[in-house]
């Protein structure tokens, strides 16, 4: 199981500053960054610390099970960035 980031995401990556693995991409020095409309959890590289969720203003980020049904497309979308 992995974390996922869906569309609520404005890209403040306070995520990224929580995240022990460093598996939340893109940051801002990082190509892409620009032109992403958010950012995305690696889903192999995530080990379900859940450090990422409480620091989100957005809400943006939920385990997989707990995903809501709107936000679906997000699983792959999360996964898909990273070639998994
Ligand atoms: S903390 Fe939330 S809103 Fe901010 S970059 Fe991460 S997922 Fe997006
Ligand atoms: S759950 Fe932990 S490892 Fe996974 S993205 Fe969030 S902070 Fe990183």
């Amino acid at each position: 199981m992995a974390y996922v980031i869906t569309e609520a995401c404005t890209k403040d990556a306070f995520c990224i500053d929580a995240c022990p693995v460093d598996c939340i991409h893109p940051k801002k020095d990082e190509p892409g960054y620009e032109e992403a409309k958010q950012l995305w959890v690696d889903p192999v590289e995530c080990v379900d610390c859940g450090a990422c969720v409480p620091v989100c203003p957005a809400t943006a980020i939920f385990v997989l099970d707990d995903v809501p049904a709107e936000n679906q497309a997000s699983v792959q979308a999360n996964a898909a960035y990273f070639g998994r």
